[in-house]
């Protein structure tokens, strides 16, 4: 059993303060609105800690790109909301007010090995990788919402009745 909300807030501080120990700089509001009625489901959490731990950690690298063109009045805000639903699904939503996905690449996104970062920033595995957890790992789905030059939002939602296969 995994509590969404605890693994969340957990891995949300591991990603901001893991940045922050290399990039002294670096500066984001955390935003955290946990359903207090979420309850657990069954799941491999190291897997589903991978899997935020890779959303927080494209949320920060997105708002700290668009900070690069707008700094002034800009306040890069990563949020992370959990709730659950009538029919007993949970959802976890990752959403920061970033750079955006152009369309074009939206379509890539979870293909492994697609990257829009520097060589060594990043392997262009996270997302094919947490595709997979999420949905083969635990009959969830994953989806997007982005708007170029506003922020992007990810959505994971899981069945609390399944089990991992
Ligand atoms: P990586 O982070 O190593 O590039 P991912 O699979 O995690 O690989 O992400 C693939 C690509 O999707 C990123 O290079 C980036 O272009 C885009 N992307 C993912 N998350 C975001 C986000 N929150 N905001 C903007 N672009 C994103
Ligand atoms: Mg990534």
């Amino acid at each position: 059993p995994v509590d969404l909300n605890v693994l969340a807030d957990e891995y949300l501080r591991l990603a901001y303060h893991g940045l922050r120990a290399k990039d002294k700089s670096f500066n984001a509001t955390l935003v955290t609105n946990f359903d207090p009625e979420l309850g657990t489901i069954q799941a491999v959490s190291q897997d589903l800690g991978r899997v935020l731990l890779n959303l927080f950690t494209n949320a920060f690298y997105a708002v700290q790109k668009r900070k690069e063109h707008c700094p002034d009045g800009y306040t890069p805000t990563v949020s992370v909301t959990t709730h659950h639903q009538p029919d007993g699904d949970v959802q976890v939503r990752v959403r920061d007010n970033g750079t955006g996905i152009p369309e074009a690449v939206q379509k890539k996104i979870f293909q492994p090995f697609f990257t829009t970062k520097p060589t060594g920033e990043g392997t262009g595995l996270g997302l094919s990788l947490s595709y997979d957890i999420v949905t083969k790992g635990h009959n969830g789905t994953l989806t997007v919402e982005t708007t170029e030059g506003e922020g992007t939002e990810f959505v994971i939602t899981l069945p609390r009745a399944d089990s991992p296969e």
